[in-house]
């Protein structure tokens, strides 16, 4: 059997950051007791939940990913009842990923002295901009220099694996400061970088503003769509200079330095979301993808119990969907042959038609001859690529 990927959402924040429309708050640190506990009961009913869905729940566990929300806000102590719960459910590989994402300048010592006693083996950090007039603007409360000495601490503390996120068309960014931040985060010789174009959800604060046509939260500074799909290309190319190879649509790293976690998703290796608006797949003992969520409303989630609903088994036509446009996120692309195996050749050739017609558009190619995988304008237009296949009618 697989093994597993376990996430866990912790969504509190310090500060909600303009762009961010996560189920994530600001709420007051009594919540983190009771959310802690709740995580725990979750934890401990997965087996006989799982039996009752006829879902294959894995024994052992090979990466825990902590998001949200800003994790290191609970307490040590929080902290480390949580990965007693985990590994009293789970065993852990000796080489499990285990990564915390965290804002600079928000991990107090005694919390990263928790986590590397934990096991926590690798940090991602939302910098998403290394020039402070940037950072600020967005609402984030650190300065580069704050981001500089948490990536400098978290090394002494052992935790090598680093990951520094940026985004790309902030509000007020420019070609010079884009590169500025990129300088930067070369300084720093993380082995692991994701640069995000950022799209503005309609129900953030910023996309509220937007739309209103205001100019609070800098709206009227946000760059065009062009310059920012121009800041992302020359990231690539500034990336792959320093040895960070782009292996994912938004995420690149040194050879071996792969987000193992983030890597399940996009091969559809099952994983479990516990936590507030986590989401979650498994297979069924018949091997069909479940999928099923849990509720984005903090005091719903807290009453419980997290799965109301029984998981979604799909259909053999909405996990071929899903093989595309999961599997095309990856540089790597998609190989024929494996999708053939899994799916049927007759079901694969039914989306012959769209890969011809992308690939004649130049969003995607054919790589070896068995491989298909994302052009660099395909990457840059990749939800109209992904649309595509969703259009895809049914195979016969
Ligand atoms: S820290 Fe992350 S989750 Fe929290 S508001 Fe900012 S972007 Fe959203």
């Amino acid at each position: 059997m697989d093994l597993l990927g376990l996430y866990l959402s912790i969504p509190f924040c310090r500060s909600k950051c303009t762009y961010c429309n996560f189920a994530s708050g600001v709420f007051p640190a009594a919540y983190h007791e009771r959310y802690i506990a709740r995580l725990e009961e979750d934890l401990r009913g997965l087996r006989s939940g799982a039996k009752s869905w006829n879902a294959a729940l894995p024994d052992a566990a090979n990466s825990i990913y902590l998001g949200g929300g800003t994790p290191t806000l609970l307490a040590p102590a929080l902290i480390r009842r949580l990965f007693t719960s985990l590994r009293r459910e789970f065993a852990l590989t000796p080489t499990a990923e285990i990564t915390v994402e965290c804002a600079p300048g928000q991990m107090e010592p005694p919390v990263l002295d928790a986590l590397a006693e934990c096991g926590v083996n690798r940090i991602s950090f939302g910098v998403q901009s290394f020039v402070d007039s940037e950072a600020r603007q967005t609402g984030r409360l650190h300065s580069r220099s704050v981001a500089l000495e948490d990536i400098a601490r978290v090394r002494a503390a052992g935790i090598h694996a680093v990951s520094v996120d940026l985004i790309a068309g902030l509000p007020g960014q420019t070609q010079d400061s884009w590169f500025e931040s990129l300088g930067v985060l070369a300084d720093t010789g993380v082995d692991h970088a994701s640069i995000y174009m950022l799209e503005v959800d309609d129900e953030s604060r910023l996309g509220r503003e937007m739309l209103a046509g205001g100019g609070r939260y800098h709206a009227q500074q946000v760059p065009e769509d062009d310059l920012i799909a121009e800041m992302y290309t020359e990231a690539i190319g500034f990336l792959a200079g320093l040895g960070l190879a782009q292996y994912e649509i938004s995420n690149f790293a040194r050879p071996g330095y792969e987000s193992r976690h983030n890597r399940k998703y996009w091969r559809r290796e099952p994983y479990l979301g516990c936590g507030l608006d986590a989401h979650s797949m498994l297979r069924s003992y018949t091997g069909a993808a479940l999928r099923f969520a849990t509720t984005d409303d903090l005091e719903g989630y807290l009453a419980g119990p997290a799965w109301r609903e029984s998981p979604r088994a799909l259909s053999r036509e909405e996990e071929l969907e899903e093989a595309w446009f999961l599997g095309l996120r990856l540089n790597e692309g998609m190989s024929l042959p494996a999708l053939r195996e899994e799916f049927s050749a007759p079901a694969v050739r039914g989306c012959r038609d769209t890969v011809a017609e992308l690939e004649h558009e130049g969003l995607l190619r054919l790589a070896d001859g068995d491989r298909v995988a994302l052009t660099p304008r395909g990457r840059l237009l990749s939800n109209e690529v992904f649309a595509r296949f969703l259009a895809e009618p049914a195979a016969p």
